[in-house]
Parts: structure tokens; C-alpha cells; sequence
């Protein structure tokens, strides 16, 4: 159980992140939401969560592409909860196009978010970590950390470079019962995997019912999309103290992906 440990999970308010949210709300974690979208919306979200699992659930909003928003989010929580035992870093983006139209700002975006945004969450999270000898870090990377597509240069340069800071991170921390990891799923069917469709058929000069056929599934040995469920289940087993020593690593959920 997560009774005692309070958990951010960054882009909860949709996707994966949700899901991760869901996962360690079960365990009983005190959850802290964060992500862009409409208020009214997201506090229906968050109410749900708390009522379903009968747990703390708080929502903080913060623009992590910015960093002295993420400084600003850290130190809410700071003031809210007091600590915070399980970082999850999981808000990220995708842009889908050639690399010589590729606009520099949307480069510049991806990197920010999907990368620096969690450099600045853990070596602010980990002090507290530190001083309570117990902490788990879990980047949500993908697996273009792993292996390449064509037309995403920024997305699969931020996700190789979080699978760098991750190990890093796991060894600088390796002797305070802190663990780092990456999780790497293959493609789930999220807004962010709905909103790439159309411009990788423009990219590759295919139908929209071909870049599911031949790109995205073809991608899976299994021929389905991974589940959010399955990326909390794997999160949630992270927490454990049964994965005290896995710490480090790269763990594919991808339905077999990154096997071929
Ligand atoms: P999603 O679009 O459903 O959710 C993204 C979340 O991030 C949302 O909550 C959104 O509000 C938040 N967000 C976006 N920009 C933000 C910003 N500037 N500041 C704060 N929050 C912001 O996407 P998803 O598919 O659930 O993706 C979540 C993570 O999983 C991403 O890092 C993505 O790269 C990774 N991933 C997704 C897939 C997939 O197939 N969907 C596969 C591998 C990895």
C-alpha cells in the first residue's frame, strides 16, 4: 500500500498519465494532478478520483515547458503536502514532420517539456528523497527511446536523452533507497497518438487508415494498442518494495516492438 507517500504525476489530466494516477490512487497514494485543459472539466477528474478511491487529490495547474513554473509547482506541493515520495514525469508532446520543415520553436517545445521539465522535477524532488532515505522516480519515456521513426527528430531526441538522464539519476541515488526508471510503451490510443495521424499521412503520402494499419500497428507484433491500465499496473509494481532493486533501467510495454 501507498497509504503514507504522496505522488505527482505531471500531464495527469488525460492519457497515461491519468491511467499512472488511477494505478497509485488504488494503492491509496495522495495523488497531485497536473496538466492543461479546461478547469471545470479537470475538477470533475480529480473529485472522481478522491470519491472512487478515497484518497487526497489535488490538482495543481503548471505549464512545464516553463521552468520556473515547474520551481512554482514544487513549491506548492511543498506547501500542500509537506513532501513528496513518487515522481512521476510523464507530460509530453509530439510534432510529426519532416526534419528540414520541422519549425525550431515546436523543436524548442519538445525538448522543454518532454525533457528539461524533468530534469528540474527530480533535482528538485530529491532533497526531500534524500532526507527520508525512500523515493521513486518513474519518467515516462517510450519506446523512441529505444528505436527511431522517421518525421519525430525532436520527440525521439527528448526520449533517447531521458533515458540518459534516468540512469544517471538511478546511479547518483542508488544508495538512498531511491530508484529512477523509464517506462516505454509502445503506442496507446491517447489524444497525443489521435492528433499525429493526420500529419504522418501527409509525411509518408497515406491514408489515415493506413498510419493505423501500417504504422502504428504494423509497429506491434500483438496488432493492438497498449492499454493505460497496463502502464499503471507496471508503475504502481514500481512503488513496491518488491522493485526496491530495479532501478536504472528501460522497461518496455510495447507489445513486442522493440523485440524486432
Ligand atoms: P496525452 O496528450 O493524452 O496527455 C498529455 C498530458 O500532458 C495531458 O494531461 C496534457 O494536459 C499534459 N500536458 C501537455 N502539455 C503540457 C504542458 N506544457 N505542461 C503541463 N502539462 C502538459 O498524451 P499521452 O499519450 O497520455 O502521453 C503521456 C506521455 O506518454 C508522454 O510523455 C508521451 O510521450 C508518452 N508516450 C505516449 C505514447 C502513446 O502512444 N500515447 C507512447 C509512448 C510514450
Amino acid at each position: 500500500s501507498l497509504q503514507d507517500k504522496v505522488a505527482l504525476i505531471t500531464g495527469s489530466t488525460s492519457g497515461i498519465g491519468l491511467g499512472i494516477a488511477r494505478a497509485l490512487a488504488q494503492q491509496g497514494a495522495t495523488i497531485i494532478l497536473n496538466g492543461l485543459g479546461d478547469p471545470a472539466q479537470i475538477e470533475i477528474i480529480r473529485a472522481n478520483l478522491a470519491a472512487e478511491f478515497a484518497t487526497p487529490v489535488h490538482f495543481i495547474a503548471a505549464d512545464l515547458s516553463k521552468t520556473a513554473a515547474v520551481e512554482d509547482l514544487m513549491q506548492q506541493i511543498d506547501a500542500q503536502c509537506g513532501r513528496l515520495d513518487i515522481l512521476v514525469n510523464n507530460a509530453g508532446m509530439q510534432f510529426v514532420s519532416p526534419i528540414e520543415d520541422f519549425p525550431p520553436e515546436k523543436y524548442d517545445l519538445i525538448i522543454a517539456l518532454n525533457l528539461s521539465a524533468a530534469f528540474h522535477t527530480i533535482r528538485l524532488a530529491v532533497p526531500g528523497m534524500k532526507a527520508r532515505g525512500w523515493g521513486r522516480i518513474i519518467n515516462i519515456a517510450s519506446a523512441h527511446a529505444l528505436v527511431a521513426s522517421p518525421f519525430k527528430s525532436a520527440y525521439v531526441a527528448s526520449k533517447h536523452a531521458i533515458l540518459g538522464l534516468t540512469k544517471t539519476v538511478a546511479l547518483e541515488l542508488a544508495e538512498h533507497g531511491i530508484t529512477a526508471n523509464a517506462i516505454c510503451p509502445g503506442y496507446v490510443m491517447t489524444p497525443l497518438v489521435q492528433q499525429q495521424i493526420p500529419d504522418t499521412a501527409k509525411a509518408r503520402g497515406i491514408s489515415e487508415a493506413a498510419v493505423i494499419r501500417d504504422v502504428l500497428l504494423a509497429a506491434q507484433p500483438t496488432k493492438r494498442f497498449v492499454e493505460v491500465d497496463e502502464l499503471g499496473a507496471l508503475a504502481s509494481f514500481l512503488c513496491s518494495d518488491g522493485a526496491r532493486s530495479i532501478t536504472g533501467t528501460a522497461l518496455p510495454v510495447d507489445g513486442g516492438w522493440t523485440a524486432h
